[in-house]
């Protein structure tokens, strides 16, 4: 039988039946349980920031499990440590970390903290976005703005109340002196890779400041270099209340993390949240091995060339390119970004169908310029083939 086939018989049927069984990586390439090759320009959704295989991740991993894999909370660790110093260094204002061990469990804790922060401030609501993604616990996905993955599991525990992403006026509208906290992505990730309008975080920031709402900034995407920064807020110019953080951050290893900063960072009191697995060693050690190894101007070179190459392609199924940083969504002028998707797979390239009319390029951080100019080339021809 076929992996392929076992996987549908085996696992419950939320994925799908995926279309490629990845065997290795290495770098940006990647091979499959056949030996075909791929340039794999999805990263793991934005997560394999240093590529696959990357030697100092490697060693980094290898060492800490051969010493010590696990210690569970009741023990602290010097890795998880420096990986909380070395976080609130690059973001360069005093908090507080949590460790968690994906993006939907950072938030989580983040929501935790507001409904802390609701109680003592005797405030009532949430504010998130409209097409909005936080992850797919119960807590998370209450903020999430997409109805399909999300009313059939409600009703939630607290009101939630959705705005349209970058529109200032209508979050101004929604927060009021009851509202407990702003749930917003610096730059929609699922929802296609949608910046804001230019201002929309700025605005945020005031709102919150002038109601008292927190401003949670959910870079669990956006973060680690992605955007040509170490964090999207940084580029928008804004302190966030909280900030939760995963993907990238492990560079493939499960680690997630929920920043408190000021106040917000002191709300959880001995005994108000925990995880077992949450700050990891192994995952600690991955982390460590990405943020010294992530360079941020190779991050905006390499995006500036692939920006502007796809930019300069004239398709009649290419009507744009938005995103920020080495995070680009490709928009169709017809709804074939699965065919687009398929059409890549042929041409030994591995894109994600994020929505049917956007396809979503963001590869390893180490990707190359040569294996940009690569996909470059071929991405005309890719188009032809799904347009057909
Ligand atoms: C992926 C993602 C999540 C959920 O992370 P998981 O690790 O899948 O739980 C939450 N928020 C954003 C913005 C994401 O992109």
């Amino acid at each position: 039988m076929s992996l392929y086939k076992r996987f549908e018989t085996a696992f419950m049927p939320n994925y799908g039946v995926p279309p490629v069984a990845l065997a290795r990586g290495e770098g940006t390439r990647v091979w499959d349980v056949d030996g075909n090759e791929y340039l794999d320009f999805i990263g793991g959704i934005a997560t394999s920031s240093l590529g696959h295989a990357h030697p100092a991740l490697v060693e980094a991993v290898s060492k800490q499990v051969a010493t010590i894999a696990h210690t569970s909370n009741l023990f602290l660790h010097e890795p998880e440590v420096l990986l909380a110093e070395k976080l609130l260094t690059l973001l360069n204002a005093p908090g507080k970390v949590f460790f968690a061990n994906s993006g939907t469990e950072a938030n989580e804790a983040a929501y935790k903290l507001a409904v802390k922060y609701g109680k003592r401030e005797g405030r009532s609501y949430f504010v998130a976005a409209e097409n909005g993604f936080h992850g797919r616990t119960i807590g998370a996905l209450s903020l999430t703005g997409k109805p399909s993955i999300r009313d059939q599991f409600g009703p939630f525990p607290i009101d939630v109340r959705f705005v349209p992403y970058g529109d200032a006026t209508a979050l101004k509208e929604a927060v009021t002196g009851d509202c407990i906290a702003v749930f917003l992505e610096p730059t929609q990730g699922e929802a296609g890779v949608v910046p804001p309008p230019e201002g929309y975080f700025e605005a945020a920031r005031e709102i919150c400041d002038s109601t008292g709402a927190l401003l949670v900034a959910d870079e669990i995407q956006s973060a680690i270099g992605r955007t040509g920064h170490w964090f999207a807020h940084q580029a928008d110019g804004v302190t966030p209340d909280i900030l939760t953080l995963a993907k990238g951050l492990g560079g493939g290893l499960p680690i997630g993390a929920c920043i408190g900063f000021g106040d917000a960072g002191k709300l959880f009191a001995k005994g108000d949240h925990g995880s077992t697995f949450g700050g990891n060693p192994v995952a600690c050690a991955a982390a460590l091995a990405v943020l010294d190894n992530v360079d941020l101007d190779h991050v905006r070179s390499a995006s500036a060339r692939l920006r502007s190459g796809l930019e300069s392609i004239r398709h009649p199924l290419l009507k744009g390119v938005r995103g920020r940083g080495l995070w680009l969504a490709t928009v169709l002028s017809e709804p074939r970004s699965a065919e687009v998707q398929s059409a890549a797979q042929s041409a030994g390239f591995l894109v994600n169908a994020l929505q049917p009319d956007a396809v979503r390029i963001a590869p390893p951080l180490v990707v190359t310029a040569e294996e940009i100019d690569k996909f470059l080339a071929t991405y005309p021809a890719i188009l032809s083939e799904a347009a057909k």
